[in-house]
């Protein structure tokens, strides 16, 4: 067969060589040891964990090694795109700090071995599509999707391996005459890798996560384009990460199975094969049994839900990194105010199985991370998310933006902050009584609360408050309403004699936070009153007053 030939009756228009691409794109001029890796997701318009899990990974790793990240969309499924997905795409990245040196922007592409989106990168593709070609490396074949499915029949009547490979590959070795019949003819075709490749053959690679693995030949004529011209992921990885200079591929590990093919490739175009590194997926439990995390039954799964319910992205990426490197947090205990930043990836701390997603753990993380930040940036960012899903709160946050930050300053600062709240929709929650339109008695007085003694807390506090006292003046007072009724003033004399006291003033403090609150919970009390201000706290106890009736 005369491939030269065949290369320009496949291909007449490419009139660019390997070599030509080799000059394009030259090998980065970066320092030894430094790493260059990607992100590149197909634009679906579904953003998920999973996303920031490699992206950051992968940022990470570059950047720690004073290498580049880039960001690479991979669109050739152009039945999968949604339309404003990489805006989408882009717009989650940014959010959640991962930082690319180059690659698709909001703005377009950014950087010298673009384009970096690769329904753009059709003609560079064919240039090797070509070169193969040219080489005897590569054939087109003309298999009807009904042909294709005889094959299928056949070899599992025969118990033979399935796929197009060997004898199998009906248009392998083809005649020259068969090829321009079916070209003349119009017939669509594809172009397929001719494998040399044996299952027989196994041998051992080292991925960077997963360890020694054991590898079996590829045998299969792959498909490297489709009959649009477009390449499959497996020959648009090898070019791309080849041109683009890539040193480590950092990826999820449901392209394992792909992985002979790919080292195939990388031989056969004489590219120098990269580092790889398959991430294992995230995990869930599921009742007792883990699985992985999936995109239809965990709303967890998407980074919309992050959002929605507000968790800053300081506690996402400080999680995700808990996750990923099983020494981080005994690093972070160790440096309780570095920012994560500085903590040292690897992806030797990486689990090979995948990480545990663990919703309650993300909650615990969040709330400390909320619990060291300013009350203004907390207002700032709070007030952001607000606009977006609650426009009623956010009006209310930004007429009296001071009223805000001292509620959200409570229990602040100092040794040992409150953890109240992780994400700005509990925040939210918490606030909610501090304004009068969501102000509501969410809790009841409890049952064996004695009524009377109730109104009589009331009616005496309003009869003495007086929103300049001192803090301990203040609580004298209200000790002084508790021996009044017959409820010891002091806890510990409470305890001491229980039965000679109606109750103590723990019972007092309670009778009060409800009215003022509507919860038998809350935060310091003298505080609350401080920031309600004496007009609210008067009217809340009044109205509590009527209620009682
Ligand atoms: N487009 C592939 C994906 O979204 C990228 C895999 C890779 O990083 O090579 O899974």
């Amino acid at each position: 067969m005369d491939y030269k030939y065949l290369a320009e009756l496949l291909f007449p228009c490419v009139t660019l060589t390997p070599e030509d691409m080799e000059k394009r794109y030259p090998p980065r001029n970066l320092p030894e040891g430094a790493v260059v890796s990607r992100h590149a997701p197909s634009p679906t318009g579904y953003v998920h964990l999973g996303n920031i899990v490699q992206s950051l990974t992968s940022e990470r790793v570059c950047h720690q090694s004073g290498g580049v990240m880039y960001l690479r969309i991979e669109d050739t499924d152009a039945k999968r795109e949604v339309k404003g997905a990489v805006g989408i795409l882009i717009d989650s990245l940014a959010h959640y700090k991962i930082r690319f040196d180059e690659g698709a922007t909001a703005d377009g592409d950014v950087g010298a071995y673009g384009p970096y989106r690769q329904r753009q990168r059709r003609d560079i593709y064919h240039v090797y599509a070509k070169y193969l070609v040219q080489n005897g490396m590569a054939y087109p074949c003309f298999c009807t999707a009904e042909e294709l499915a005889a094959i299928r029949k056949r070899q599992k009547a025969e118990k033979a391996n399935l796929g197009y490979w060997g004898p199998w590959a009906v248009w392998r070795d083809r005649p020259i005459e068969d090829i321009e019949k079916a070209l003349k003819e119009g017939k669509p075709w594809v172009l397929r890798f001719r494998s040399t490749g044996s299952i027989k053959n196994k041998y051992k690679f080292y991925d960077l996560i997963k360890g020694e693995i054991d590898i079996t030949e590829n045998e299969i004529d792959i498909v490297l384009l489709k009959s649009d011209g477009i390449p499959t992921y497996h020959f648009a990885h090898v070019v791309d990460d080849h041109l683009m200079r890539t040193t480590h591929v950092i990826r999820g590990d449901e392209w394992l199975a792909s992985l002979p093919v790919h080292i195939q490739l990388f031989k056969a175009l004489g590219f120098k094969l990269p580092k790889y590194a398959h991430i294992g997926p995230i995990m869930i439990m599921d009742g007792n049994s883990k699985r992985k995390i999936s995109k239809r039954k965990d709303p967890q799964f998407g980074l919309i839900y992050y959002r929605k319910c507000g968790y800053p992205v300081e506690s996402v990426y400080e999680y995700v990194l808990t996750i990923l490197n099983s020494n981080f947090e005994d690093w972070r205990r160790a440096n309780p105010d570095t920012p994560a930043e500085e903590f040292r990836f690897s992806l030797k701390k990486m689990n090979p199985a995948g990480a545990l997603f663990d919703a309650a753990k993300l909650n615990d993380i969040s709330k400390n991370v909320v619990s060291t930040m300013s009350a203004d940036k907390i207002y700032a960012d709070l007030l952001e998310w607000a606009k977006e899903f609650e426009p009623g709160f956010a009006r209310a946050l930004e007429a009296d933006p001071d009223y805000a930050k001292a509620i959200i300053s409570i229990g602040r600062g100092g040794k040992k902050p409150r953890k109240d709240y992780g994400t700005w929709s509990e925040l939210r929650e918490y606030m909610k009584f501090f304004y009068d339109d969501t102000f509501d008695v969410v809790d009841e007085y409890p049952e064996e609360a004695d009524k009377s003694d109730i109104k009589a807390t009331l009616a005496k506090f309003l009869e003495t408050y007086n929103p300049a006292d001192e803090q301990g003046v203040w609580f004298d007072k209200i000790k002084a309403i508790a021996a009044s009724l017959g409820y010891a003033p002091e806890m510990k004399e409470y305890k001491q004699n229980p039965g000679t006291f109606r109750g103590s003033i723990a019972d007092i403090s309670m009778f009060l936070r409800v009215a003022v609150t509507g919860k038998l919970n809350s935060p310091d009390m003298y505080t609350v009153m401080q920031i309600l201000g004496e007009a609210r706290v008067r009217q809340r106890i009044e109205s509590m007053l009527s209620r009682l009736g």
